[in-house]
């Protein structure tokens, strides 16, 4: 077996040893090297942290948000814009 692989993500050829190990995968290694895959996960992280801040929000400021429904709802849309590209690329990434 080769001791090196592409990273599907940067394009360039690293030891296994710069990928993570993935029993799911024919050669036991992700896709994306180590660095790719801490970049997709640290994307990943501040969106979760986002959401959790808003939620957060939201709920201490519930009456002056009641008014300002239509603006939340118009975010929460750009928001769920912004997870629906975010989890297309963590599963290009798993
Ligand atoms: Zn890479």
């Amino acid at each position: 077996m080769s001791d090196t692989k592409l990273c599907h993500r940067c394009e360039e050829t690293k030891s296994m040893a710069e990928f993570h190990r993935d029993r799911s995968k024919a050669d036991d290694r992700h896709t994306l090297c180590k660095t790719c895959k801490e970049v997709a996960q640290k994307k990943w992280r501040i969106a979760n942290d986002r959401s959790a801040y808003q939620k957060q929000y939201r709920a201490d400021n519930r009456e002056e948000l009641l008014e300002g429904k239509a603006f939340w709802s118009s975010e929460l849309n750009k928001q769920v814009k912004i997870m629906d590209a975010l989890t297309e690329e963590m599963e290009e990434a798993a």
